[in-house]
């Protein structure tokens, strides 16, 4: 074995180095089937993307906060950042039952580990079901020479119990507590929250197969657009380490004001729009139904 001090102070428990096993090159574990209800129909996604709509309503998530609102099914509606680079971390709930809500990880499996246009974000066991279908995205398919990508699914909410653990301070501005202040109103709580879509957010793994993010590279014109396939409460905290080109462990905790991190934290916006003709864009939509999974995980009545 060869001396590796960069393996030591990497704290990984991976190595850089790849071994050869001869084996041949592994497929997508997930894929589109023909007749695949997983997959969003391009043709469908993209008559609702180019269809005339109205601007109902549009909220502006102040910077370092956090705001929750409800949208109807078969709305569009936009994440914007509308005075440049911030990373939104995004919890997506059924209005009618919170315990239907976002499930990264399985999110992550059916499409990719960062997502865009035709993706979609889909629910939580037992309902496993999409939440909405990402319909645009101007930033899509950036891919960096770092291996870096957009709108990630692999990372969570920064929260203020890591922030404890590994700085030993009491910091109140997280995106887990932004969102919990956000929810209370609808009658949720912390224990509602969940883990993330990072939108705008450049994540990727290292060599050693650790987490990292990059600066967000969003500018004052880019959005990310979804259609809602059922009635949502969404919410969004504008993350109060803002694009991500400053960010840090509580090292700034004594002079936040004076903190760079401070500067370059920005709003986001959310804007809701109406299909103006939702009956004809819509014929061929249907309202996503609860996988009908008849077992009762073998369990035997008496
Ligand atoms: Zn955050």
């Amino acid at each position: 074995m060869p001396e590796s001090s960069v393996d030591d102070s990497a704290a990984s428990s991976q190595t850089p180095v790849k071994t050869t096993y001869n084996l041949s090159k592994p497929r997508a574990a997930y894929y589109p089937h023909p007749g695949s209800k997983i997959y969003a129909d391009k043709q469908l996604y993209n008559k609702i993307a180019n269809a005339p709509k109205s601007l109902v309503e549009s909220h502006l998530c102040q910077p370092r906060s956090g705001i929750a609102v409800k949208i109807p099914a078969k709305s569009v509606f936009r994440l914007t950042t509308p005075e440049g680079p911030q990373v939104c971390d995004l919890n997506i709930w059924n209005l009618h039952n919170p315990r239907e809500r976002f499930w990264a990880a399985r999110s992550r499996q059916l499409h990719s580990a960062h997502v865009s246009t035709f993706d979609r974000l889909w629910s939580n066991l037992p309902y496993l079901r999409p939440l909405v279908t990402i319909t645009a995205d101007t930033l899509s398919a950036r891919h960096d020479e770092w291996g870096g990508r957009v709108h990630d699914t692999l990372g969570t909410r920064c929260d203020p119990y890591v922030d404890k653990l590994i700085s030993g301070e009491d910091n109140d501005f997280h995106c887990h507590s932004n969102l919990t202040r956000a929810v209370l109103p609808h009658g949720l709580t912390e224990f509602d929250v969940h883990d993330v879509l990072n939108v705008f957010q450049v994540t990727g793994l290292n060599e050693y197969d650790q987490y990292f993010m990059e600066a967000c590279p969003a500018s004052k014109s880019d959005y990310f657009e979804m259609f809602a396939e059922q009635d949502l409460l969404v919410a969004i905290s504008a993350c109060p380490g803002g694009d991500l080109s400053q960010w840090g462990w509580g090292e700034d905790s004594e002079n936040l004001d004076d903190s760079k991190m401070l500067d370059c934290c920005r709003p986001l916006g959310i804007e809701i729009y109406k299909l103006d003709d939702e009956e004809d864009v819509l014929k061929e939509w249907k309202a996503p139904e609860f996988v009908n999974y008849r077992g009762n995980h073998g369990l035997k009545g008496p």
